[in-house]
Order: C-alpha cells, then sequence, then structure tokens
C-alpha cells in the first residue's frame, strides 16, 4: 500500500530541506515523495536537486499552492495522498509506518494530530481532530476542521474532488466539507500525531481573509439550511476569536498569555537543521 506524499515550495530555502529529510528518512518504504515547486529563485531548487534520486519534482510556475497542489494530485501513484508543507515536517521517523496500519482497505479519509510550533517561542501545542462523523456536530464545532498536514485522503478521491482554486486560501476548507458531506466516505481518526509546523505565515490578515472565503464556500455549497446556519455562525465565531487575539497581540499581551499556557510543551524532534531545535543542541 504506497503512500504518495506531496509538498509544494516556493522560495523555502531555510526550511525546505528538514521537510525533506523528515519524509526520506522514514521506516516506510512503500512511498513515494513528489515536490511541485512552483519556480524558485532562492535556492531551494538545488536542495531539492540534491535529493533527486529519491523524490520526484516538478518546476515550474502555477496559478498558486492548491494549483500545484492538485498538480501533485494528477501525478501521485499510491492508494493515499498526504500533504505536507515546505516549512513542516513529520513528527518521528516511524510515523508513516504506524499510519500505514491504520490505513485499512475500507479507510477513506484518515485524520490525525499535528503539533503547530510558536516560532518566536519554540513551544509547541496539539491540534486535535475535529474532522469526523463520530459526534454530529464535530464540523461545526471544529470551525476551521482538520489540517492538511494530519490527513491522508485515498488518491482516487483526491483525484475526482481536487482542489477548487478559485478560493485562494480556503480551497482545502471547500474540499474538506465536501468529504465530509460524502456519506459514502470512511472517515477514520487516528490519536497518532503525524507532523508539525510553525503558527509563523498564518496572522490576522491571513485569517480574515480565510474566513470571509469560508463564508463564500458554505453560501454557495448546497447544503441543508441548518448546517449552513451553524458552519456561518462558527465562522463568525472564529472570525471574533481571531480579531480579539489580533488585539491582544497589538497590547503585547497574547505572548505573556502564551508562555502561561500548560498544555504547550518545547518542540523537539529528531530532525537535523530543525531550526527551533538548534537551540537545544
Ligand atoms: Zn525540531
Amino acid at each position: 500500500m504506497k503512500i504518495s506524499i506531496i509538498t509544494v515550495v516556493y522560495n523555502a530555502v531555510e526550511t525546505i530541506e528538514q521537510t525533506i529529510r523528515s519524509i526520506l528518512m522514514q521506516t516506510f518504504d512503500d512511498k513515494e515523495y513528489i515536490i511541485i515547486d512552483g519556480g524558485s529563485t532562492d535556492g531551494t531548487l538545488d536542495i531539492i536537486k540534491k535529493y533527486s534520486s529519491d523524490l520526484f519534482y516538478i518546476s515550474e510556475p502555477d496559478k498558486g499552492i492548491y494549483d500545484a497542489m492538485n498538480k501533485g494530485i494528477d501525478i501521485a501513484k499510491g492508494e493515499y495522498c498526504f500533504f505536507l508543507g515546505a516549512d513542516d515536517g513529520l513528527s518521528a521517523a516511524n510515523i508513516l509506518e504506524n499510519i500505514s496500519l491504520e490505513l485499512t482497505p475500507e479507510v477513506d479519509v484518515l485524520t490525525g494530530f499535528v503539533w503547530i510550533v510558536n516560532e518566536q517561542s519554540h513551544r509547541q501545542y496539539l491540534y486535535g481532530n475535529n474532522y469526523g462523523r463520530s459526534k454530529s456536530d464535530d464540523l461545526v464545532k471544529g470551525g476551521i476542521m482538520a489540517h492538511h498536514q494530519g490527513l491522508f485522503v485515498k488518491s482516487e478521491i483526491m483525484k475526482k474532488h481536487k482542489f477548487d482554486i478559485s478560493y485562494k486560501i480556503a480551497a482545502d476548507y471547500k474540499l474538506l466539507l465536501e468529504l465530509w458531506l460524502n456519506p459514502n466516505y470512511v472517515v477514520k481518526k487516528t490519536n497518532q500525531i503525524i507532523s508539525f509546523f510553525s503558527n509563523a505565515g498564518v496572522g490576522s490578515v491571513y485569517f480574515q481573509k480565510r474566513f470571509e472565503e469560508h463564508k463564500q464556500i458554505v453560501e454557495a455549497l448546497p447544503l441543508d439550511k441548518l448546517v449552513k446556519k451553524e458552519l456561518l455562525h462558527t465562522n463568525f465565531k472564529w472570525k471574533f476569536i481571531q480579531m480579539i487575539k489580533r488585539i491582544l497581540q497589538v497590547l503585547g499581551v497574547w505572548e505573556i498569555l502564551n508562555a502561561f499556557r500548560k498544555q504547550d510543551v518545547m518542540h523537539k524532534c529528531s530532525w537535523k537543521s530543525c531550526r527551533w531545535c538548534e537551540h537545544e543542541k
């Protein structure tokens, strides 16, 4: 059972090597690694080429991140697709091996936990898994739902749905809604921690845009009235929370509050050239 891992990258010379290594050093062999580069000019390509015997890559301009992800889906030959960003890493060397044991033939979608690392403090917290149908209200409570860094989807399903590139930011949200709404798909949750990624680059402006697209998507999809209402309500709630967060950030209170979050732990991984672990070595 082959797993296709896809990384979409554009000018990420500082972080791409850690991502590549976290995949190539997996104990699980039945995998293919595909990198879709958007025509990087900062040396990213040189790093990719260094590992070219162990991965497949293309490098050409694209129409944005979801267009690039769709290219990866087209190429993928594995039974399952998994996306890992060029700033992310798999949690441990045996994680794909462990996950493969959970990917039994009936499972269409598998979703697990991810670590979100604070770029400043190097502390990380677990982002759970609000995606699934074990409780009817999972979706609407979750709001943003699963991160793609913790999501395995059957390739045949991905090839059928693809990302809708008319949504620049939230095409993943649309895809997840479509998967969730289709009662024929078997969604499984796992408690395994699949990957980690940085909270950098997802500031409040990003979230405001994202929630705006969420709203457009919910309004455009043929949804049950009640579900639509709840999704829009959740969307509004998250937008409001982000606004409060922004105010606290401007006041400098957010970082102080963050330092006291009990569930946070210091980031730790076994990957060489990890920019967060380096200070501990
Ligand atoms: Zn690390």
